[in-house]
């Protein structure tokens, strides 16, 4: 499915099947879950380098073939493929633990050709093994959706408290996570979103609400998974001193101006940028160990202009996942 241009719908077309370098693998993909960020794509709110585009970076596939230096895998082991699809390893920021800020980086799905078809190329140094003992459709979300929401979690310190703001594909994932790690979620969705809070209760949140309400007692820290750059003031609200809000999208609408007295108390508001390879290995070992589980709508290949609607609409509990 190929995006030509921002605001147009994909095209479903027959391509030749990707060969891999030298380093890389090729992925018979056997599901590609639908991010958020493919609608920032889709909608022209990022601009990839480059169309035509196939979009899709929550690969779960099979090693079909593997390029002439490419040691890692075998045909046939059972891959993911995420986000971060390269690094050039030698700038400040891979040299420093912090290959997620790259300066060269390139991502799966936006600057090369992702998982919205039958098959797809991947550097092997930036493939996952999947997760084991979750289907392909529900190991998809763990690429990016899970990953995300983890290092969120992981870059809002020790807090006990955190509040999620936004209930989807990322925060159904990192609600279980957080219990894992001991953490107490309070889950806020739009309001009057009942069943969104029932499905937050439901997976473990201690508490949920609407978005315009307090939480029981103030929060360590809250991770702002909705594109919506008014919830930043509304987070900043519900942390204590020294608290911190995270914002974990790729794209945000404006924050709007708020009185300085609510960031007063060493309160912190900083994003989260794609992932690094360490976020993937320990966040799927703790799938593995807390069997951490996903909700997923599956939606045929052909059906991705469909699906993304979907998330656009926010008319899905967790995640969409394309099946070729
Ligand atoms: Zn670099
Ligand atoms: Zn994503």
């Amino acid at each position: 499915m190929v995006l030509h241009r921002a605001r147009s719908p994909l095209a479903l077309e027959d391509r030749p099947i990707p060969t891999p370098g030298p380093s890389e693998v090729q992925v018979r993909v056997l599901a590609c879950g639908v991010c958020r960020t493919d609608l920032h794509i889709v909608d022209g709110e990022l601009q990839p380098p480059s169309f035509p585009l196939v979009p899709g970076h929550e690969i779960i596939g099979v090693v079909s073939a593997v390029g002439t230096k490419a040691s890692r895998y075998r045909l046939g082991d059972r891959v993911g493929v995420p986000w971060l699809g390269w690094t050039c390893g030698e700038c400040s920021f891979c040299r420093s633990d912090r290959e997620n800020l790259c300066d060269r980086a390139k991502f799966t799905g936006f600057d090369r050709d992702g998982g919205y078809a039958e098959f797809a190329v991947a550097d092997e140094r930036f493939v996952f093994p999947a997760p084991q003992g979750l289907s392909d459709v529900d190991a998809a979300p763990m690429m990016c959706a899970g990953l995300i929401g983890y290092r969120s979690l992981r870059l809002a310190g020790d807090a006990r408290k955190v509040g999620f703001y936004g209930f989807g594909a990322s925060a159904h994932i990192a609600v279980q996570a957080a219990r894992a790690r001991g953490q107490d979620v309070y889950a806020f969705t739009r309001p009057g979103d009942a069943r969104g809070q029932e499905f937050a209760r439901g997976l473990g949140a201690v508490w949920a609400g609407g978005s315009d309400e307090r939480p029981p007692a103030p929060l360590d820290a809250a991770l702002i998974f909705a594109p919506v750059g008014a919830l930043v003031p509304e987070a900043l609200k519900s942390i204590a001193k020294g608290g911190t809000v995270v914002c974990a999208g790729i794209h945000m609408s404006d924050i709007p101006s708020f009185p300085y007295e609510i960031l007063w108390g060493e309160r912190v508001v900083r994003s989260v940028a794609n992932l690094t390879r360490r976020d993937g290995d320990e966040f799927l070992e703790l799938v593995g160990r807390a069997k951490i589980r996903t909700v997923t709508t599956s939606f045929p290949l052909e059906q991705a202009n469909e699906a993304l609607d979907a998330v656009r609409g926010g008319r899905l509990e967790g995640a969409a996942v394309l099946v070729p």
